[in-house]
């Protein structure tokens, strides 16, 4: 089964909940638009490098298209739409005005230097500068990109369409780029975190918590995590896994990470496999890495009473049947990593008025939004008797779907 059609189960689950028609459920999970373009370079050693770029604008009902750009070796169409469709429920559970898309490049960016990452950004964006634009469709960082991409993004836009920062979010703060962008999605996962253990009656300070991935999102999860007074017990990344009965020392583990680009070889903590990070005794597991990595050979093995999808489509189907039937409590992807995307609105508001918020205003206002997002869906999973899974996806497809009767077909 494709990622893609993976992802539709859940989408067919809650349609079910909905008594959503087949004629309404084809055309909201039909894509808009699929673009699929070669990239071509030179290399610096002088070889010619081909690669292959996509855009997948999966739907517009409630405003422009918004979504990150991934470059990794596992990118391909599949992922890309499953991806897509993902922003548009995303978008709708948080009530943002926009769609969703996605792109990418199939690319191992650990392998290019500076110069050749800038070269394949940029023709990146001569393929698809068309498809681009702040009212119809906003590219964002995802895996494998970052501020600096952003920055190309914006220049080479402009050199097509004139000065128009609002092409593109996440980027640079001295380059039209909001303050806490950086720590959004790390920031939603986290006060999503202590709104789901509020609900298991546990407080976040001493809350036990394993994480998956420190990146972007896994480091800044921590550290706010930390902050709050959880216990990070295990953390992981591509190269391995360290654990710390006693809680890991965020700040001390930030600082080697800055030094060794690895988590591997920090002084307070033993080295254990990744597998053993996913089975951890903790309260709560976060995935924030790749998609699928829980899957229905590890979901029995699973000890945490609490999973918050901080990656994207981390959890297969098979797995999360495992899950409610033991319930164990899943806070979804298109709720949980909500927050990168809200404060990339955020960014594409401040640059079409040309106006900077303060960090403390941009924290109050994602704070609202996700707090806003989770008791919404709380509410429906409590009044239907089903997963906040399937609640959120019952909350976005509901709202795309009545934006799109209303806007007329
Ligand atoms: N790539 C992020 C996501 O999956 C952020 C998208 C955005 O900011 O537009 O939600």
């Amino acid at each position: 089964m494709s990622a893609y059609e993976k992802a539709e189960r859940y989408f067919d689950h809650a349609a079910e909940v909905m008594g959503l028609s087949d004629n309404m459920r084809i055309l909201l999970k039909t894509p808009l638009r699929e673009v699929k373009v070669q990239i071509a370079l030179e290399m610096d050693d002088g070889q010619i490098g081909t690669y292959i770029g996509y855009r997948i604008q999966h739907d517009n009902a409630r405003g422009p298209m918004k979504g990150g750009l991934r470059f990794h070796p596992a990118v391909d169409a599949d992922e890309v739409l499953m991806l897509a469709s993902l922003m548009t429920w995303k978008t709708a559970v948080v009530n943002l005005p926009y769609g969703g898309a996605k792109g990418g490049i199939s690319i191992d960016v650990s392998k290019l230097s500076h110069r050749e990452l800038e070269s394949i950004t940029r023709k990146f964006v001569d393929e698809l500068h068309d498809v681009f634009g702040p009212d119809t469709d906003i590219p964002a960082p995802d895996m494998g990109t970052n501020a600096q991409v952003m920055a190309w993004i914006m220049n080479q836009y402009a050199k097509y369409h004139g000065y128009s920062p609002a092409c593109v979010t996440g980027k640079p703060v001295e380059l039209h780029g909001a303050y806490g962008r950086n720590e959004a999605t790390g920031r939603g996962v986290a006060i999503i975190t202590r709104s789901a253990l509020e609900k298991l009656k546990k407080p976040v300070s001493g809350a036990r918590v394993a994480i998956q991935g420190f990146g972007n999102v896994g480091s800044f999860t921590a550290e706010i995590l930390h902050e709050m007074g959880a216990e990070i017990i295990a953390v992981s990344d591509a190269f391995g896994a360290i654990k710390n009965e006693e809680g890991l020392d965020i700040p001390e583990l930030l600082k080697h990470m800055e030094e060794y680009k690895k988590v591997e070889g920090f002084d307070g903590a033993e080295e254990i496999d990744n597998s053993t990070l996913l089975t951890a005794d903790v309260d709560v597991l976060i995935p924030a890495a790749i998609g699928g990595v829980l899957t229905k050979e590890n979901a029995d093995d699973i000890r945490a009473k609490l999973i918050i999808e901080a990656a994207n489509n981390p959890t297969t189907p098979d797995a999360d049947e495992i899950f409610e039937r033991k319930e164990i409590l899943v806070i979804p992807d298109i709720l949980a990593n909500a927050g990168g995307v809200t404060v990339s609105y955020f960014e594409w508001v401040q640059n079409r008025q040309h106006f900077k918020w303060e960090l403390e205003e941009v924290r109050k206002r994602l704070e609202k939004i996700m707090v806003t997002g989770f008791d919404r869906v709380w509410k429906i999973a409590e009044e239907k008797k089903i997963s906040p899974r399937i609640a959120a996806y019952v909350l976005g497809i509901g709202r795309v779907g009545r934006a799109t009767v209303l806007g007329g077909i």
